[in-house]
């Protein structure tokens, strides 16, 4: 049986920046992943300005695809559009980015072994053994990175509730790069309204949009008739073949480690449940799990209680964020009429969302700022002042 210091299982970008910090810091690193890389990951690709600060190294070029510096915001017949001079986000396709990521950790000394995937994960007194389809392999601890449908998160945690995971189907629609540039440019178009507790998205990319919507899993029993009529009313070919995805929503208290294993990323429920940014919080958790890791060599010290400073590493710095966006989801879907119409018809409430994926705000200060001013801003918006 191989032995290694760490195995970190799934190959996203929380097990890229995972296993790229634990082999930069000498730790003799298995990445295992289940596809061939590059591999398809169903994704609207837009990685904030905020998310990309958190990595150690340059984005290649030819992996942007847009630049993204506003939005456009649709809400029933209302519909506003705001730009910014600073760039907000990157638009990528997540094949080629991960595996971006992926050829990283490779530079790092992480020993990858793609298309392998990971079947069982047993914590033993000593080590922990992990099962593919090809081999075992032994380590002190496993990083669990295998997204939303993770198989080690079942060693750590109850499985997802269906209130906590939204459901998302979404096509790759072809368009000439002109096309593109006509429609929406180097903006993202978001349609609130649509579902519930989600919106409808197009990304502008190289030779074609993003086009999907997303909402809450028991709410997207009829799914594809909701993509379908939204992809008619925009004007785009209903000929499309469509991907469907689960997102887990952050903001709930949840168990992320146990002994021998951290969970990471989608796999923690490490994301924004108002946007749907999981990127970011994936770099920040691989990042933090590794740290933790290299902690627990220095001490051998690998049970729960000892992992559980990465709980709380991740819970000071980001946890209270993905709190308050949660509710202020829940606060936006309950009153829609409020809040969408006045994030689709007031250009400085959009403006400023744009300061949380420019890293500037959080969201708790984001919805001290707003509350006070909604009887203003609506009062405005229906009587022009
Ligand atoms: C439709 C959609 C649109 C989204 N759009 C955005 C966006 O625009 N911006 C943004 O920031 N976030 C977006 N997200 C969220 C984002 O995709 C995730 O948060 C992010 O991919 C999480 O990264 P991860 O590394 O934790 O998991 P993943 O990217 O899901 O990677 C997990 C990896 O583990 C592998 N794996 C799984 N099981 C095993 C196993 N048993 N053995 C070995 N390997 C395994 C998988 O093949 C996969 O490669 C979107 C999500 C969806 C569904």
């Amino acid at each position: 049986m191989q032995q290694y210091d760490v195995i970190v299982i799934g190959a996203g970008p929380s097990g890229a920046i995972a296993s790229k910090t634990c082999a930069g810091k000498g730790l003799n690193t298995l990445l295992l992943e289940k596809e061939g890389i590059p591999r398809f990951k169903l994704c609207g690709g837009a990685v904030s300005t905020s998310a990309l600060s958190h990595l150690d190294f340059g984005m290649k070029k030819d992996l942007i695809e847009r630049e993204c510096y506003g939005a456009r915001v649709h809400f029933k017949n209302h519909q506003i559009e705001v730009r910014r001079k600073s760039r907000l986000a990157i638009l990528v396709s997540r094949d080629k980015f991960d595996a971006y990521l992926v050829s990283k950790a490779v530079d790092a000394g992480v020993a990858l072994h793609e298309a392998e995937k990971a079947t069982s994960i047993k914590p033993e007194q000593s080590r922990i053994v992990v099962e593919t389809n090809k081999e075992k392999y032994n380590a002190k601890v496993v990083i669990g990175a295998d997204g939303v449908n993770s198989i080690v998160s079942k060693y750590v945690r109850d499985s997802y509730k269906p209130y906590e995971l939204g459901f998302c189907i979404a096509a790759e629609i072809p368009a000439s790069n002109e096309e593109v540039d006509e429609y929406i440019d180097n903006a993202i178009d978001i349609h609130y309204g649509i579902t519930n507790f989600g919106y409808g998205w197009v990304f502008p990319k190289e030779k074609h949009f993003s086009v999907g919507v997303s909402g809450l899993l028991p709410s997207m029993k009829n799914s594809r008739d909701i993509f379908i009529a939204f992809i008619k009313k925009l004007g785009f070919s209903t000929d499309v073949v469509t991907h469907a995805h689960l997102i887990p929503a952050g903001g709930y208290e949840r168990e992320v480690c146990s002994d021998r294993i951290i969970l990471v990323g989608d796999a923690a429920g490490f994301v924004d449940p108002y946007q749907g940014e999981g990127i970011k919080y994936a770099f920040i958790s691989g990042k933090l799990a590794a740290e933790r890791v290299v902690e627990s060599y220095e001490n051998d010290e690998f049970s729960k209680s000892a992992l559980d400073t990465y709980k709380r590493a991740c819970y000071s710095l980001f946890g209270e964020n993905l709190k308050y966006s949660l509710r202020l989801t829940k606060l936006m879907y309950t009153y829609p009429n409020i809040f969408f119409r006045l994030l689709s018809s007031n250009k400085i409430v959009l403006d400023k969302w744009f300061e949380i994926p420019a890293g500037r705000m959080e969201y708790k200060e984001y919805i001290r700022w707003l509350i006070p001013r909604v009887p203003y801003y609506m009062l405005k918006t229906l009587l022009p002042l």
